[in-house]
Formats: structure tokens, C-alpha cells, sequence
């Protein structure tokens, strides 16, 4: 992260850190049709020169970073799940007793942060 991504969330925030790019073809080229992305030729995604940079539709751009567009189709599908229907575990708050369900079994101990921090002030009390 240099401050040309620094650059970039100043410009559009709802785009992301990968928005220097765009900024930097609308600069030339004026602005991206609806669909359209911007990429990387060389595939050097810090290397923001307007020689390196190119419009194509944002399928065409899935297809040339993927070896087939069903492969890609998958994985990102795959990682949208992972997310959204992630399996939470039940658990019983060891502070309040109270049971609860979270996707990280083996980190989480407590139902909410208030138990949490109850929690963390009974055992430095009790030193
Ligand atoms: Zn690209
Ligand atoms: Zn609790």
C-alpha cells in the first residue's frame, strides 16, 4: 500500500483501493462506460500508466484472469458462501451462561463483547 491507494480512496471510496487506475483512464480517456472495467495490462496492478491500462467489459476482463469463465463463476461463488452461510457453532457464553452461536468456535468464548470485557475486568480484579 503506497500513497498512490491512499490517492485512490480519495477519489472513490465506494470503488475501493483499486479505483487509482480508473481515475487515472478517466483522466485520459474520459469516463468508464456502465460495465466496463479497467485493467492491467501487464497484470502489474501498481503499474497505474495510461499505456498499461485498458477498457474491456468486466466479463471479457473475468475470462482473460481466469483459465475459464466457469471456473471463475465457481470460485467467486464459493466465496460469497463461505461468508454468507457460514456454519456458527453453539456455544455457551462463559460469562453470562447464556448460549449462543458463532462462526469461530476456537476464538470466541463469550456471547457478545459486553460479557467480554465483564469478563476481562472479573479475572484482573480477582489478581
Ligand atoms: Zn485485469
Ligand atoms: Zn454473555
Amino acid at each position: 500500500m503506497g500513497a498512490g491507494y491512499f490517492m485512490a480512496n480519495a477519489v472513490d471510496k465506494r470503488e475501493g483501493p483499486l479505483s487509482l487506475h480508473r481515475a487515472i483512464w478517466t483522466h485520459y480517456n474520459g469516463p468508464i462506460k456502465d460495465g466496463y472495467v479497467i485493467h492491467h495490462i501487464d497484470e502489474n496492478k501498481t503499474n497505474n500508466d495510461i499505456s498499461n491500462l485498458q477498457m474491456m467489459t468486466r466479463s471479457d476482463h473475468c475470462a482473460l484472469h481466469s483459465n475459464s469463465e466457469e471456473s471463475l463463476a465457481k470460485s467467486s461463488s464459493n466465496f460469497t458462501n463461505m461468508w454468507k452461510d457460514r456454519i456458527r457453532y453453539p456455544m455457551i457464553c462463559e460469562q453470562c451462561k447464556k448460549e449462543y452461536t458463532t462462526p469461530f468456535p476456537d476464538r470466541s468464548k463469550f456471547c457478545c463483547t459486553g460479557c467480554r470485557s465483564k469478563a476481562y475486568r472479573i479475572r484482573r480484579d480477582n489478581k
